[in-house]
């Protein structure tokens, strides 16, 4: 091997992305983050407020602006962990495949790209666009929470997909994923405590601006 080449195989990087709504972003997903930062030996993960979730029409969001605030938050005390504006800069439907693209020509050759999410999210993966691309420049790390039934979600998967795409399908169990952001919502809209579920200063955020009222 090439004196280059040894340089090039030190220096090859595993990025993690975490995509999603994050409306409110919680310890579900910042446990999930860290527990895949670890189990991978990522070198850092960022996370990926959705701007426009392209199955999501119709359906009250909070603002871009405030998804952002509360997810640089709920970040700011982990030293691997960052925050990407890019799909909320970017105009129209937020599409994984476009974000996956851009960070994977921002990456070393040869540097491996993570995109990690809910496993609810991924059973749904078929319909995203451009789902083949997806898997060629990323692996998907889908968090579970225990208990899960990973038996069916294989089999849900291959009447979708073929076998030769499952395997960049990792499964991830999460106990802090029992947490949930619809949850936390309708606790805020009911005046029951989040204390714990999520970082002070987002149910800080939460309180001050007023999110799910309405
Ligand atoms: P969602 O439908 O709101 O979430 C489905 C499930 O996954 C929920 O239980 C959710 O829990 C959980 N979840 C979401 N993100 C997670 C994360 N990063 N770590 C752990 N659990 C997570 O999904 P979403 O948040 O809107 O979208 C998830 C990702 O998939 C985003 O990056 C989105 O852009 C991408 N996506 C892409 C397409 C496409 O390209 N066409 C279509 C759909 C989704 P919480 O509600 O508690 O978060």
């Amino acid at each position: 091997m090439l004196h280059d080449d040894i340089l090039n195989l030190q220096r090859k990087k595993r990025i993690g992305l975490m995509g999603g709504t994050f409306d409110p972003i919680h310890q579900g997903h910042l446990v999930t983050a860290e527990a895949a930062r670890s189990e991978f030996s990522l070198e850092k993960v960022i996370f990926v407020p959705s701007g426009q979730p392209p199955h999501k029409k119709g359906l009250a969001i909070s603002s871009k602006e405030a998804r952002y605030l509360m997810t640089v938050l709920a970040t700011s005390g982990n030293p691997y962990f960052e925050v990407s504006r890019l799909e909320l800069e970017r105009p129209g439907k937020s599409y994984a495949i476009d974000t996956v693209r851009y960070f994977h020509s921002q990456m070393m050759e040869g540097s491996e790209l993570f995109f990690i999410t809910g496993a609810d999210a991924i059973l749904e993966i078929v319909t995203w666009k451009n789902v083949e691309g997806l898997f060629d420049w990323c692996t998907f790390i889908a968090a579970t929470r225990p208990g899960y039934d990973l038996g069916a979600l294989r089999e849900k998967l291959l009447k979708k997909l073929s076998p030769h795409y499952l395997q960049k399908i990792i499964p991830l169990e999460v106990p802090a994923m029992a947490i949930s952001s619809t949850d936390i919502r309708e606790r805020v809209r009911n005046n029951r405590t989040v204390k714990y579920l999520l970082p002070t200063e987002v149910e800080s955020f939460i309180y001050k601006n007023d999110l799910y009222k309405a």
